[in-house]
């Protein structure tokens, strides 16, 4: 089922989500959970991930589901669920990295976006969908994407981590990469 997607202020979208016992991850309404989130981000024309809690659910389950976007035509499907996913580590320094986020819009129901400095490369800690816990490092437009969503379990938006000067529109964005509309 399509459900509705949480946009700021909505002060849920603050709330800490919390982490699932392995045993509660195959119960059937966390499937259906799962089913959602993923209806909820094919319905959506350019979203990358979804967290619980943007749905309103605040339990620690983020859907990753990276396809090609107009900022990045070039990227490969990925798509992968991440229960009670944690950050276990980070490598290097951060770097800025466009985003925007289905929660995030203007008055026009637009998106809006800014560089958010990330980290290149980390070790995230989670459980997959039989509750066996895993340690993977990953890089590139994955460990962006995992940031921004084990964000969203922990209350955090994206224009949290950036001045307000530094947001742009739609418009703006898509001006400035060169983006056909
Ligand atoms: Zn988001």
């Amino acid at each position: 089922m399509i459900r509705k997607v949480l946009t700021t202020p909505d002060k849920k979208l603050r709330d800490k989500s919390r982490d699932l016992k392995s045993s509660e991850i195959q119960s059937k309404k966390i499937e259906d959970l799962v089913n959602d989130i993923y209806e909820t981000i094919s319905s959506g024309e350019y979203g990358v991930g979804m967290s619980a809690i943007q749905i309103g659910e605040p339990v620690a389950v983020s859907v990753v589901m990276i396809r090609p976007t107009p900022n990045r035509p070039n990227l490969e499907n990925f798509t992968k669920v991440y229960y009670n996913a944690k950050i276990e580590n980070v490598y290097g320094e951060k770097e800025p990295m466009w985003e925007g986020c289905c929660s995030v819009l203007d008055d026009e129901s637009n998106p809006i976006y800014a560089k958010v400095p990330r980290y290149k490369r980390i070790c995230v800690r989670y459980l997959d969908r039989v509750g066996k816990e895993h340690e993977d490092e990953v890089d590139g437009f994955l460990a962006h994407v995992l940031q921004h969503e084990i964000d969203h379990i922990n209350g955090i938006i994206f224009t949290d981590l950036v001045p307000k000067s530094e947001i742009v529109s739609q418009d703006e964005y898509r001006s400035i990469l060169g983006i056909k509309k």
